[in-house]
């Protein structure tokens, strides 16, 4: 099946409202595998409309319109509609029943010019709108098919939902079935390279990569009759790209790198505390995103000062002194003494600069030092990062997660 949406409305050839209706229909209908041939735009009069159908149903069987179903004169995407195929408006008795008591209900009357939107083509199917008083419907001739939905999105799109993807499901024989891949650790750029073959010797499944604000993205989507058979076109390509990403892929659809992290922390029975400078408790309250975490998260500090990092983790003026607070040095004996003072098995820390101000040469702004102390051995590491004081944070933030995940994944090879 072949579709093409009309958006009914001047008002989005002024520019006055963005056509998100647009966006929402073609995304959902490719999701149940009807190919969406062209979008079209246009004003509330009955000429240019009747044209719009005429030019759409040239390639495509479906046209799905939203907008002007409302009870004024200059809605008219119905009768249009109806007047395009020949057919003759007659009264719906629910739909009058509904519209009425939808009045009743706000304490007002039904004026007269609500009753069209009760007025339907006999064959039509009308679509019920708990959210308005237009009903919308299905109008079919030969093998033509225009769906009227009303052009608010809040009464759209569960009637979309609702009524129409369930009738157009049996017209359509393909359903569209996706996995994301989510991956941490390698740039969209690297991870494309790594992967290009793949990418671009794919149809069905497709394979794209999206970069997102917290990490990249793989999106399998494979095209079948039902998802069993999909599920198994994406499983091979799926394998091959796990051959090549391996660790790099932290998890699957929706998962987050906390709740990968969490889990392992969790099953491992290991216990974690986090003594953070510069990311200033954002790794302790990203972990505690996760609702089991009280099971090993012990204690989050936040040691900002000299003073405090000597205090509460027991980091040696000494160090302090010949390396400075943000230094290799410092990072391992507050990871370390996080870990004693909790009594964990786990600490980790950070303490870098975020800028914008206090960088140096040597020190520049987005340099971050970070340990993880396991079970006795501390781990050091060195990051540059780019951008602003809250980029840095958020990035730090989530490299430390991420290079606790390799560190499980190493230690207990799960
Ligand atoms: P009403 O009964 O409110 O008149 P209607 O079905 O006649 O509804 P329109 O009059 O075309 O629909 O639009 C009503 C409102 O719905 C618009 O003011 C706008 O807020 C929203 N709307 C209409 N079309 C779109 C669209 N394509 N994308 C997003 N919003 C839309
Ligand atoms: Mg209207």
């Amino acid at each position: 099946m072949r579709a093409e949406i009309i958006s009914v409305g001047t008002e989005i050839l002024l520019g006055d409202i963005l056509n998100t209706n647009a966006q929402f229909l073609a995304k959902e209908l490719a999701a149940i595998g009807i190919d969406v041939y062209n979008q079209t735009v246009v004003g509330d009069n009955e000429e240019r409309m009747l044209k719009a159908f005429k030019n759409a149903f040239e390639k495509c069987d479906l046209i799905v319109a939203t907008g002007g179903l409302g009870p004024t004169p200059d809605d008219l995407t119905k009768e249009t509609a109806a007047k395009f195929f020949e057919q003759e408006l007659v009264v719906h008795e629910e739909s009058w029943k509904h519209i009425e008591s939808y009045f009743n209900k706000s304490g007002r009357i039904m004026e007269g010019s609500n009753a069209k939107q009760a007025y339907f083509p006999k064959d039509a199917v009308v679509l019920p709108n708990p959210n308005g008083t237009a009903p919308g419907a299905i109008l079919k001739k030969d093998e033509k098919m225009i769906v009227v939905l009303p052009g608010p999105p809040k009464e759209m799109k569960p009637m979309f939902i609702n009524h129409v993807v369930p009738y157009l499901q049996q017209y359509s024989d393909t359903i569209l079935v996706s996995k994301v891949l989510r991956i941490f650790g390698i740039g969209e750029g690297v991870m494309a390279e790594e992967i290009s073959d793949i990418i671009n010797g794919q149809s069905n499944p497709t394979v794209a990569p999206y970069a997102k604000e917290r990490d990249v993205t793989l999106r399998i989507t494979a095209k079948a009759r039902d998802e069993e058979e999909a599920r198994k076109l994406i499983k091979p390509v799926e394998d091959k790209i796990r051959e090549r990403l391996n660790d790099n892929i932290y998890g699957e659809d929706d998962v987050t790198l906390e709740e990968v992290v969490a889990k392992m922390l969790v099953s491992n029975k290991l216990t974690i505390a986090t003594a953070e400078s510069c990311t200033g408790g954002l790794i302790a309250a990203t972990l505690i995103n996760y609702p089991g975490i009280s099971e090993v998260f012990m204690e989050g500090a936040v040691t900002y000062s000299n003073d405090s990092k000597m205090q509460r983790l027991g980091v040696k003026s000494d160090t302090l002194e010949k390396y400075g607070a943000v230094s290799e040095e410092t990072a391992g004996e507050m990871a370390e003494g996080i870990a004693k003072k909790a009594g964990t098995r786990v600490g980790i820390s950070t303490t870098g600069i975020a800028g914008p101000g206090g960088g140096s040469t040597d020190k520049p702004v987005g340099l971050v030092y970070m340990a993880i102390h396991i079970d006795g051995t501390t781990l050091v590491r060195k990051f540059n990062f780019q951008g602003s004081r809250e980029r840095i944070r958020q990035r730090a933030t989530m490299n430390a997660l991420d290079w606790l995940r390799r560190e499980l994944i190493k230690k207990f090879n799960n």
